[in-house]
């Protein structure tokens, strides 16, 4: 993989400074609930599980980040199969171009 951006401990989000949590308390809660990540739009907060692949990580990122562009900019108005769909292919295309996030 050519291209590594490392995950920020913070992203803005239309204005909105979200923070992105990757603890080990976080990914002991997410595997708890059976989740790879989570948007949190009332607190600001990406939460990811960091000991998945490499590749499901960069993924999980994309779709979060998808979730907090949605809840920003259209009141959760993209459903949440569509947003799947398009965190998958950017994923696709971004791995193709050697782009993975990383932690
Ligand atoms: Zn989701």
């Amino acid at each position: 993989m050519k291209h590594k951006v490392s995950i920020p401990k913070s992203l803005k989000f239309g204005g909105f400074d979200y923070s992105i949590d990757m603890s080990q308390s976080t990914v002991q809660q997410l595997m708890g609930r059976g989740h790879y990540g989570e948007c949190a739009g009332m607190t600001k907060e990406i939460r990811l599980d960091s000991s998945q692949s490499p590749q499901q990580l960069s993924e999980t990122f994309i779709h979060e980040c998808l979730e907090a562009v949605s809840t920003v900019w259209c009141d959760r108005g993209v459903a949440h199969d569509h947003l799947s769909i398009l965190a998958t292919g950017l994923h696709q295309v971004l791995e193709q171009l050697e782009v993975r996030f990383v932690r």
